[in-house]
């Protein structure tokens, strides 16, 4: 056995986490998908579960010796239904877009029809988006969301009547507002389709109480553990009873084999974070945190798709302004400011180069930022995009943020 530290057997590798590390704690993530892991998640991550074949469920398993795998995941499994008052939940999927394949393929025939979100108007890549394998499998048709930035809810019902879709898919990936899940299961009713949502971005303020929560009504929820969670990289689904059969079936033996007992762990620690009361108070942060955004980016002038947000995000159209989503992005990276890039709803520009960005709150406010904190970011941003070509003041920027991100570090711990 090799029994040496990663410093010494494997310097390049641990140099480039070292650096990665650095990057981390010196810049200010505000990509709306990422977020800091605790230190005890990471631990159960690094953990020697990593070695053990796990094939089937707790109590079914394939192998032997699962007895300790067992109580792990079924610690995952009741924290994930307490958290969600799920009646079954799968935490084996091994990220959120398998877990979407992994329900299409056990609710559905190839052919049938999903009716999901435009894309540019935030659904995700795994809800039809043309570039992926599903949408030679399954028939996906869109709808829209309205003038006023909300789920075009006439429109979705005028589809749902026209397809006659066999699964309304709800829940987004740049969409910023709250979503009615009543009104779209009546109207999955009334055209006898059943119900989705795709929760991966807002699961943590679910969990909070903080969004409301659709695993109560709707058949199958799926999830990303990573991003408002925080968690681990993973993916979970949770259905109602009546599908739980067909669900695990669909992971496994269906698409994959054996879990990743070491993230399910890990994901069992976030969840038992998620369910203590600081959780509530850090979920009520982000959203506060997003409203100075929108307070501080309508006041200089940018248009915020949706008008505004609900959430954790913010989709900007930044071209009134004269750049476009590619500049801003270029910008603020040199800045230490990390965003996205992204379509804006019926971006006339292209997916590479569009006219929006998008950003988001959950990372930073794991860092301990609050309201004050968020104007100064807000402040930075605005010089950044206002001068994006001027390296000067991009550079003068990048100082003010790594002086900000010093007092509030990250992970002493690993320093
Ligand atoms: C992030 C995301 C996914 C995909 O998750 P991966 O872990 O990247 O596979 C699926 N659906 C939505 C809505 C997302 O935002």
């Amino acid at each position: 056995m090799n029994t040496k530290k990663l410093t010494e057997f494997d310097p390049l590798i641990q140099e480039s986490i070292t650096k990665e590390l650095q990057r981390q704690e010196e810049g200010l993530e505000m990509i709306p998908s990422e977020n800091f892991v605790s230190l005890p998640v990471l631990e159960a991550l690094g953990s020697i579960l990593t070695n053990k074949y796990s094939e089937g469920y707790p109590g079914k398993r394939y192998y032997g010796g699962c007895e300790f795998i067992d109580e792990i995941e079924q610690l995952a499994i009741d924290r994930a239904k307490e958290i969600f008052s799920a009646e079954h939940v799968n935490v084996q999927p091994l990220s959120g877009a398998p877990a979407n394949i992994a329900v299409y393929f056990a609710l559905l025939e190839p052919g049938e029809t999903i009716l999901g979100m435009d894309l540019s108007h935030g659904g995700h890549l795994t809800h039809g988006h043309p570039v992926t394998h599903m949408t030679k499998v399954f028939n996906f048709v869109r709808y829209k969301t309205d003038a006023e930035g909300k789920i075009d809810l006439d429109n979705l019902r005028e589809m749902a009547l026209e397809h006659k879709p066999k699964l309304i898919l709800v829940g987004y990936s740049a969409y910023s507002r709250e979503i009615e899940y009543e009104k779209i299961k009546e109207i999955a009713d009334e055209v006898g389709a059943m119900t989705m949502a795709d929760i991966a971005h807002i699961a943590g303020l679910i969990a909070a109480g903080e969004m409301n929560n659709p695993v109560p009504l709707f058949d199958v929820v799926t999830t990303t553990t990573h991003k408002t969670l925080r968690g681990p990289r993973g993916g979970i689904i949770m259905c109602k009873e009546k599908f739980a059969k067909k669900i695990d079936k669909s992971v496994f033996p269906g698409f994959q084999g054996g879990p990743h007992e070491n993230n399910i762990a890990a994901t069992a620690v976030a969840f038992k974070e998620a369910l203590e009361p600081e959780f509530k108070t850090y979920a009520k942060q982000i959203k506060a945190n997003a409203k100075v955004l929108e307070r501080k980016f309508n006041g200089y002038g940018y248009k915020l798709c949706f008008n505004g947000t609900d959430n954790h995000l913010l989709l900007m159209d930044v071209t009134p302004k004269g750049l476009t989503g590619q500049q801003a992005e270029d910008a603020l990276t040199k800045s230490g400011i990390t965003v996205n890039k992204n379509m804006i709803p019926d971006d006339p520009r292209k997916p590479m180069d569009p006219s929006g960005i998008r950003l988001g709150t959950p990372a930073l406010t794991t860092r301990g930022f609050k309201e004050e904190e968020m104007e100064i970011v807000a402040d930075m941003i605005e010089k950044v995009l206002t001068n994006h070509e001027d390296d000067k003041i991009l550079e003068e920027v990048r100082k003010e943020v790594k002086d900000l991100t010093s007092r509030f570090p990250l992970y002493p711990e690993l320093a």
